[in-house]
């Protein structure tokens, strides 16, 4: 693969090295029963920073068939609970912007509309687009005007010749995965309304940077944005960030909302202040970021080789591709760790990539019953600390490997986020959502219980 020289967003070529994690497998692909003899390819996990946009990306450009083999990743996966937050998220929108029959709607990576069906229900037109022919289908037949194309500049500007003009436009984490950003955000202003307002959710840099998740470093997220990077790239287009808000959705997200005319929002001006204020448009930020992510991974080594060394046995819980990043960043394979397990039925039998540790059912807990857990999903400790009280009560421990890798003391133990709303991502992974996009001020709430109300719509990792 060829070496990145150029920002994908500025072009700027001075591209300043964050963090090299080593070489990886792509964190989804887990390896099949069949393919255990073959060897994986392995690719450079680099991220590099901008000087000139200040926008973190990773080196390595892989192509969508080798990246996603056959599954497109914005599969379909839902649940009660996200589908009454579209519902809700559908209904503000229309209240706001005043949407009705001579309106449209369109969402980018709309998968089978199940966020679009939203507004044909109230008469509200709408468009998708989504590459993916599976979802495509199902979205048409249920009703959902959707195209099956890769959305870009010519798509849109085809469509605009069409007679298409937007009103509203979203894009739901997909802005992070999009290599060609450019000609991405280029579409969203060939579409638009001159008063029109698009909507786009991503993970927020801030969050990953504040929790040392590194281990959401991975292939398939090119870019890792803060308002500062994202910002140049919008008024490149003729697109202005107007508003935001903060979801605690996959650990941190950004719902921002930009328009062709500026008119800044009090929100977005104190996000923008305290951006400044942390330095995120320059090195000394980042370099801070991958101290603590090389010290992670010592700790974590050192933890877990002394309680190998004690006689201890030890487990991981989560078969995602976060677990891939940091398995195979901290080296713990075979020789540390016993397996890995998950309660997604469709991963047993496989082993992780990399370093191949096998995947089985969180049964395998009470059954074989190793002295520690490492929880590779930590972003979801609660529920799986809750769920594994059988494994606790026989003795069994956690281990919680960020941001400082440490033994769960139960006495002490307090539930990490509060009063949040659970949902399903429309890439399958399950995620938090609060009611009040308060997630930051909820996520250090610690002394509050979490909404168990929400819990009771948990669904498999
Ligand atoms: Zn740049």
């Amino acid at each position: 693969m060829a070496q990145l020289t150029h920002c994908r967003s500025c072009q700027g070529t001075r591209l300043h090295q964050i963090l090299d994690l080593g070489l990886h497998p792509i964190a989804n692909a887990l390896v099949e029963p069949g393919q255990r003899g073959q060897p994986e390819k392995l690719f450079p996990l680099v991220v590099v920073m901008c000087e000139e946009c200040s926008l973190l990306q990773v080196t390595e450009t892989i192509l969508p068939n080798v990246l996603f083999g056959r599954d497109y990743p914005y599969f379909s996966s839902f649940s009660p609970a996200l589908l009454s937050h579209s519902r809700s998220h559908a209904l503000a929108l229309v209240e706001s912007r005043k949407l009705g029959p001579d309106s449209l709607v369109v969402e980018v990576a709309s998968n089978d509309g199940y966020l679009l069906k939203n507004f044909v229900e109230i008469g509200v037109p709408v468009l998708g687009v989504d590459p993916a022919a599976g979802p495509v289908q199902a979205a048409q037949k249920s009703g959902v005007r959707t195209l099956q194309a890769f959305f870009d500049g010519d798509t849109a500007r085809q469509l605009a010749r069409e007679g298409y003009q937007a009103d509203v436009m979203l894009a739901k984490n997909v802005l992070a995965h999009v290599e060609n950003i450019n000609a991405f955000v280029e579409g969203f202003a060939a579409l638009l309304k001159e008063d029109g307002i698009a909507q786009f959710e991503f993970p927020y840099l801030r969050d990953l940077i504040e929790s040392c998740a590194f281990d959401t470093v991975y292939h398939e997220h090119v870019f890792y944005y803060s308002l500062t990077a994202l910002k140049p790239l919008f008024e490149h287009h003729g697109l202005y960030l107007n508003d935001v808000e903060h979801l605690a959705i996959h650990g941190g997200s950004l719902r921002l909302t930009v328009s062709r005319i500026e008119v800044k929002s009090e929100r977005l001006r104190s996000f923008e202040a305290e951006e400044a204020a942390l330095g995120m448009d320059g090195r000394t930020y980042y370099e801070t970021f991958a101290r603590c992510v090389r010290d992670v991974r010592e700790h974590l080594r050192a933890l877990v080789l002394e309680l190998r060394s004690a006689g201890k046995r030890i487990a991981a819980y989560g078969a995602a591709a976060k677990g891939a990043t940091l398995l195979n960043y901290a080296e713990l394979g075979g020789e540390t760790l016993a397996y890995v397990v998950d309660r997604n039925v469709h991963k047993l039998g496989k082993d992780m990539p990399g370093l191949r540790l096998p995947i089985r059912n969180v049964e395998t807990l009470l059954s074989d019953r190793p002295d520690y857990l490492l929880l590779l999903a930590w972003n979801f400790s609660d529920e799986i600390i809750a769920q594994q009280k059988a494994f606790s009560d026989l003795g069994g421990q956690f281990i919680i490997p960020v941001p400082k890798p440490h033994i769960v003391d139960l006495q002490q133990y307090t539930p990490r986020m509060a009063a949040a709303e659970l949902v399903v991502c429309s890439d399958g992974r399950a995620a938090w959502e609060t009611a009040r996009n308060k997630a930051r001020t909820t996520r250090r709430a610690m002394d509050s219980e979490p909404d168990r109300k929400w819990l009771s719509g948990l669904v498999p990792l």
